[in-house]
């Protein structure tokens, strides 16, 4: 063997070498799969113990998860809730401090950029125009597709799973994240005969009523009326659950179930007259009805269900996320949530959870160690509750613990002080985006413009 040839099978073997250690050494990374359902109050699924039986599909996949049972949304609609999702960042911090929705800045990461950035196939379907990619959700994604963003009177649920079956079935040998949003459940509320819960209604109210009917009937409206809309809203979480069901057995046929990581979850809830001025809706109010969401989290090759009942934010999704698959965020990216070990039996460390909103309100709340202030900003009101006595929040007792209530409003203080470090140090864009005719069109449908 010449010098020349034994140099050549000492570089082949060296960089053969090199090729079995990266195999070797690569760890083996799970598909990874986020399903939103959008306006989902986590107190109407039969896992969080609904009296009726909502989501037997939903709940058959927590039998085999992580259970939250305190999860929190950090805005009580769409666009900042799951822009916090996807950038571990407070809305504010993401410059959501107007009325309207704004663009996802660039200068963000998202979840998708990360899946992305390790080479995952990135897909998204959504049935909003409140993320779509005018307003530039789809960063890190390979193909986002909107097509179910149709506005009143259009069910979704149906096409967002062959969507995702389809894109399951030609992307079943590749490594993906896959982000689905479903919307049913939100306002029109739309009645499906499948899952009829109240067939003996009476009254005045329809399905599919007009929103500004809605809310012109919603102050006088009886104990049977309202009695009537949960169960329309419970008929449309119903069919979200069976669509979900479809979807599960899909991933399970491909035996692609097992191995993934699943992630399900709710943007925000729905209030439904609860409150002394009678409003049904999501946005202008932090109750739990808006801000209490389900959070269920189905780890690889996992069949144990486990509980956790201490609080979390939607917020702390992406550092848990990509920590327990061993990825990274890029260097100099700070996830502001907490990253939650979905492994061990601790409950995650007990801290303060925010919530905020700034649309038709000037709102910001803390729930900490039980106890949740509302500050309303506008009235410079507070408002004072104890979640494990009280989770209605019916009495507010700020009087009783001027304590509690001094603690609770430091930790509110250094948060905003947290929020304007933040943003002095990301120079950020507030760019509202320029909305098609058709889409303002929906948006007005749906009673988000007038
Ligand atoms: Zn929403």
């Amino acid at each position: 063997m010449s010098k020349k040839q034994t140099l050549t099978l000492f570089l082949l073997v060296f960089f053969l070498g090199l090729i079995s250690a990266c195999r070797l050494g690569s760890p083996k990374r799970p598909n990874v799969i986020l399903i939103v359902v959008d306006t989902l109050r986590a107190d109407h699924l039969s896992s969080y113990g609904y009296f009726r039986k909502t989501t037997p599909f939903i709940d058959e996949l927590s039998r085999d998860s992580v259970i939250f049972k305190n999860a929190i949304s950090s805005a009580p609609w769409t666009t900042p809730s799951l822009a916090s999702l996807f950038a571990s960042r407070y809305p504010a911090a993401l410059g959501y401090e107007g009325e309207e929705p704004i663009e996802l800045d660039e200068s963000f990461v998202t979840l998708a950029e990360v899946f992305k950035h390790n080479r995952y196939i990135t897909k998204g379907i959504v049935s909003h125009d409140f993320i779509s990619s005018k307003l530039k959700f789809d960063q890190g994604f390979d193909s986002y597709n909107q097509s179910n963003a149709r506005g009143y009177g259009y069910v979704s649920s149906p096409s967002v799973t062959n969507l995702a079956v389809s894109f399951l079935n030609n992307h079943k040998k590749e490594k993906f994240f896959l982000f689905l949003h479903y919307f049913d459940p939100h306002y029109d509320f739309i009645l499906h005969k499948e899952f009829d819960y109240y067939p003996d209604y009476h009254g005045s109210l329809q399905s599919g009523e007009y929103l500004d009917s809605l809310l012109t009937k919603a102050p006088t409206m009886s104990a049977d009326d309202l009695k009537f809309l949960n169960a329309v809203y419970d008929s449309e979480i119903s069919l979200t659950d069976k669509h979900i069901g479809r979807f599960l057995k899909e991933l399970k046929r491909l035996g692609l179930y097992d191995s993934a990581l699943i992630i399900f979850t709710s943007d925000h809830g729905e209030e439904f007259a609860e409150r002394g001025d009678y409003w049904i809706g999501h946005t202008k109010k932090l109750y739990q009805e808006q801000i209490h969401v389900p959070l269920i989290i189905k780890l690889p090759r996992n069949k144990k269900k486990k509980v956790i009942n201490e609080y979390v934010g939607l917020v702390d999704l992406m550092p848990t996320i990509v920590s327990h698959i061993g990825l990274k965020t890029p260097a100099g990216y700070i996830c502001i949530g907490q990253r939650i070990d979905l492994k061990g039996n601790a409950e995650p460390e007990s801290r303060a959870i925010i919530s905020d909103t700034r649309r038709w309100a000037k709102l910001q709340s803390v729930i900490w160690k039980n106890w949740k202030l509302i500050y309303d900003q506008q009235k410079d009101t507070k408002e004072l509750y104890d979640l494990k006595n009280d989770p209605l929040e019916a009495q507010n007792l700020p009087p009783k613990n001027p304590q509690r209530l001094a603690e609770i409003q430091d930790i509110l203080k250094q948060w905003q002080e947290q929020i304007v470090l933040i943003k002095s140090e990301y120079k950020i864009t507030t760019k509202r985006p320029d909305f098609s005719d058709e889409e303002k069109r929906r948006l007005r449908s749906l009673g988000y413009i007038k």
